[in-house]
Parts: C-alpha cells; sequence; structure tokens
C-alpha cells in the first residue's frame, strides 16, 4: 500500500479516529485519504476514481465517523424521542454483500472508541425481521446492497429523511449489475441536503451521467489505478490451444510449490461448480463463491480461505468482489472477464499487503479480443510466458490494438483528461447490465453466452437478452440508454505481442 507520507492528524482528525487508526496499524494516509477527506470533511460532494487496495474504504467512512461524532456531540444536549423512526445519518451503498460487510467491518474498527457506534447493514440472503428492527432505531451507519434496502424501502420499513452523507461504493459496479434504478429510487428518498460521495473505477458514460444526477459541485479526485503498474504483482498471459490445453495449464500452476493460495476466476457459476468439483476431485482442497450459493455458505467458505483450510478458491467476478486475503500468492484467470475493469479487480486480490503476487490469465485464441482490451484499458503489455512441456502448439495470436482509453471516457493524453467530459463514453461500450443477483437463481454474473469465433469479443457486450437482464425493462430514450458506439477512431499500435519468454515455472 502505497502510503503518502500524511499522518491522519494532520487531516484534522478528531483523536477518537486518530487512535483507531493507530490500533489498526496505519501510520499514513494513502493517496486516495489524504486527497478525499479534507474535501469530505468540509462537506463538498466527491467524485473519487479509485479502486480497491487503494484505501478508499477509509476515505469515506472517515469522514461519515467524523459527522457521527459531531452528531454525538449534539445529542449530548438533546433527548431523543424513542417513539420516533430516525433511520441512518449515513447511508454507504455496496454492490455486493461481502463488499458491505467489509465496509461495516471497518466501519467497526475506524470507529471502535466512539461511543454506542450503531452500525447496521442491510443485505440479500440475511433474515428481514432481524433488519428491519435495526433499521427504525436510531443508526449511524446504515450499509446496504440497493435491492434489498429498496424492498424495505418500499414496505415503508427503511427511513432514509435523515441521511446526511450518501455514499456510493464502486458505483460503476452497482451499475453493471442492474441496479441504477434502485440507486435512483433509493437516492430520492434521502433529503436534496444531503452530502454524496460516489467512488467508482471509471466515471466514464453511464456512471458519469448517473454522478452528474446525484452531486452538485463536486470534487473530482482521481487516484490512477486501471493504469497502475501494479509493481508487485506480475502479470502472465499463457495461451491455450483448447480447453484441455488449459486444464493442463491450470493443474500444473496448481502444483507450484509457491502457489501459497490461489483464486481461480471463471467466467460462469456453472463453471465455477463444475471446475471445483474437478479438482477437488484431483485432491486440492478447493472450493467454490459464486453469487448463487447461500450467504452462510459463502460466508464459511471465505472464512476457510482466510484460516488457510483451503488452498483453492474458484470464483465469479461479482463474489470474489473485495475480497481481501493477505495470503492469496496466486491470481488465476481461467474464465476471462466479461469487461476489462474486472480484470484490474481480479488481479488487485493478489499482492495485498505489500506481498508479491502472480495473476495468470490462460487465454484460448477466442479470447484475443478481450485481451486485446484489457490491454489497452490498463495501458499494459501483459508478458506471454510458456511452461516447459505445456507451450502451446497453435501460433500465438496476434492482437490489432488500438489505442488506450482512460477511465473518464477519453484518451489519455488528450486535453481534458478528467472528468471533463461526462457524456464521453469508451468507444463501442454499451451500458449492459447484467442479471440482478436478487432475481438470477444461477446468480447475476457470468452470464453472457461465449462466442466460439476468434477476436469477436464484442459479442459480450451485445449478449442477447435474458428474462434476467434489467436493461430488456428500461424504458427508452431514458437518460442511462445506450449510446451511439462512438465513431471508430481507434488508431492502431501501442501493443505489440511480443515472442514468449518462458515464464520461470519450473516443472
Ligand atoms: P480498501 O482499498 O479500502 O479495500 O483498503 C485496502 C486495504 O488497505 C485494507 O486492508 C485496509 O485495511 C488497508 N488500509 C487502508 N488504509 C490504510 C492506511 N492508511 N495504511 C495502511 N493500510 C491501510
Amino acid at each position: 500500500m502505497m502510503s503518502f507520507d500524511l499522518n491522519f492528524a494532520s487531516l484534522g482528525l478528531p483523536e477518537t479516529l486518530t487512535r483507531a487508526l493507530a490500533d489498526a496499524g496505519y501510520e499514513n494516509a494513502t493517496e486516495v485519504q489524504a486527497r478525499a477527506i479534507p474535501p469530505a470533511l468540509a462537506g463538498r460532494d466527491l467524485m473519487v476514481a479509485s479502486s480497491t487496495g487503494s484505501g478508499k474504504t477509509a476515505s469515506f467512512v472517515i469522514p461519515a465517523l467524523v459527522r457521527v461524532l459531531a452528531a454525538r456531540a449534539a445529542e449530548a444536549t438533546q433527548r431523543r424521542d424513542r417513539s420516533v423512526v430516525y433511520g441512518p445519518r449515513v447511508l454507504v451503498l455496496a454492490p455486493t454483500r461481502e463488499l458491505a460487510l467489509q465496509v461495516a467491518k471497518a466501519a467497526t474498527v475506524y470507529g471502535r472508541h466512539v461511543p454506542g457506534l450503531r452500525v447496521a447493514t442491510v443485505l440479500g440472503g440475511v433474515p428481514y425481521p432481524l433488519q428491519i428492527k435495526a433499521l427504525r432505531g436510531p443508526l449511524d451507519i446504515l450499509i446496504a446492497t440497493p435491492g434489498r434496502l429498496l424492498d424495505h424501502l418500499q414496505t415503508g420499513k427503511a427511513v432514509l429523511g435523515n441521511v446526511e452523507i450518501l455514499v456510493l461504493d464502486e458505483a460503476d459496479r452497482m451499475l453493471d449489475m442492474g441496479f441504477i434504478d434502485d440507486i435512483q429510487t433509493i437516492a430520492e428518498h434521502t433529503p436534496k441536503a444531503r452530502q454524496t460521495l460516489m467512488y467508482s473505477a471509471t466515471f466514464a458514460g453511464h456512471v458519469g451521467r448517473l454522478a452528474q444526477q446525484l452531486l452538485r459541485d463536486a470534487q473530482k479526485v482521481d487516484v490512477s489505478s486501471h493504469t497502475d503498474t501494479h509493481a508487485n504483482i506480475e502479470q502472465r498471459l499463457h495461451w491455450a490451444d483448447n480447453g484441455t490445453h488449459k486444464n493442463a495449464l491450470l493443474d500444473h500452476i496448481l502444483t507450484l510449490r509457491d502457489m501459497e493460495q490461489a483464486l481461480v476466476f471463471t467466467s460462469t457459476q456453472r463453471d465455477a461448480d463444475s471446475l471445483a468439483d474437478r479438482l477437488a476431485e484431483m485432491g486440492h482442497s478447493v472450493a467454490a463463491l459464486h453469487g448463487a450459493m447461500p450467504q452462510g455458505r459463502r460466508t464459511r467458505t471465505l472464512t476457510a480461505l482466510r484460516r488457510g483450510e483451503l488452498r483453492v478458491l474458484v470464483a465469479t467476478d461479482v463474489a470474489a468482489r473485495g475480497i481481501d486475503v493477505r495470503t492469496i500468492s496466486h491470481v488465476i484467470n481461467y474464465g476471462l472477464p466479461m469487461k476489462p475493469e474486472d480484470y484490474v479487480h481480479r488481479i488487485g486480490r493478489t499482492g495485498r499487503a505489500g506481498k508479491n503476487g502472480l495473476a495468470v490469465t490462460l487465454a484460448e485464441r477466442r479470447d484475443g479480443g478481450m485481451i486485446r482490451r484489457i490491454q489497452q484499458f490498463t495501458t499494459q503489455h501483459i508478458p506471454v510466458a510458456t511452461i516447459a512441456g505445456l507451450e502451446p502448439k497453435s501460433p500465438e495470436p496476434r492482437l490489432v490494438a488500438a489505442r488506450p482509453e482512460n477511465r473518464f471516457g477519453g484518451r489519455p493524453g488528450a486535453p481534458g483528461k478528467s472528468f471533463g467530459k461526462p457524456f464521453a463514453g469508451r468507444g463501442g461500450e454499451r451500458f449492459k447490465p447484467r442479471g440482478d443477483e436478487r432475481f438470477a437463481p444461477r446468480g447475476g454474473e457470468g452470464f453472457a453466452p461465449r462466442d466460439r469465433a476468434p477476436f469477436q469479443h464484442a459479442h459480450r457486450d451485445a449478449a442477447p437478452r435474458t428474462s434476467f437482464d434489467r436493461s430488456a425493462a428500461e424504458p427508452r430514450g431514458n437518460a442511462f440508454a445506450p449510446r451511439k458506439p462512438s465513431a471508430p477512431g481507434a488508431k492502431p499500435g501501442g501493443f505489440k505481442t511480443q515472442r514468449a519468454r518462458p515464464g520461470g515455472y519450473s516443472r
């Protein structure tokens, strides 16, 4: 973690919080914390481009706790009427249960010295009555996934009239999951005078438009990350001739001695289950983790991973979001992500807490288009590697590259790189929410069928709609209607496929 050489006290934080941060072992603020906390404390709306691993959670939890402390001081002078429904003072919306629980944990850790701190979560998969009880009392911080909170709002169980700060964590991800309408409805139930802090890996396209709707005179904080070099994460790309070859590569990597723990990503939940079954048959201590699993099982699986009882976890993007386990030495992309952003999130699951990590991508020819898009997005070439005895027989695909994209919808180096053009979108990328995990028995992720043709990956963005796809129900012509693909102005150049250098795997 890059620290910004700025201690928390110099950010003007109360001792109640600096003490908790010191307890947590934090010496200095990270860049996102140093840049986001001061304007947040000043009451500004924020538009923060950052990703997990940057310390972003603390950058909104700390200002939230400062607000709670201020309220505590005011409360001391006035008595609260217990018969009145108050609801939360701070509302955090997060895309997944795992992420929401992580935010809740951060709030408890950083708020450990705040007297009587009340933090609650409203998550899918948890019994309603408990949540309702938590919702109606005076509450400091509520962390919720949008779908379940909306259910409570519609039945009148949730009251958001006293929200002072609204945080949208990983907004891009929430939109991907089809939560756009839910977020808008939830925001409408909060006071107009609220402060809004919005975090997203990108503010291009539809996320930028949502920001325009929800934020007022927002301070922009860009903590570059998708173009981060991920200096402590080594990336490798192995080309596989076919599925059998890909399995052989995976099996080899999983038996390497330096492989402490691996997080293997698949494109679909079904693949996660079947791959976990196959690896279990081979004798690996392995489990699957995906959105269709009951919450209890997901939590137990993550606990087993943290305790080192599992050596391999096979997961989908949505379920693995925000996993923070230091012992994950390898991230293996067995099935490619749907979007380049997901690649960055995936590889960020290794190399945690300053350790070194290895991110290995196993790609077949047909994955060439996505590899190219990932390289454009990260502006990095993924070095090609081979394993002695398992070299691909087919020639390496040639990737035709276009100019890299930046997260705000423009091109790097173009004037006004930043939040300047709210309606600029990434070339050709459409807003196509994936299934909502509340509705999708097989889960919201990994649903798009894969086309077998090489280099034809645009199809994933234009996958046929399923009954779980909310965009099918979206009225035409609303503010988030799919954009026309932008003009094909992309110039070739930028990435060249280099001949593979052996990747250092030894048998
Ligand atoms: P996040 O980006 O919020 O997911 O945070 C990534 C990791 O960094 C978490 O494990 C935090 O506990 C840790 N972290 C957050 N802020 C700091 C800090 N100022 N110093 C050291 N570690 C931190």
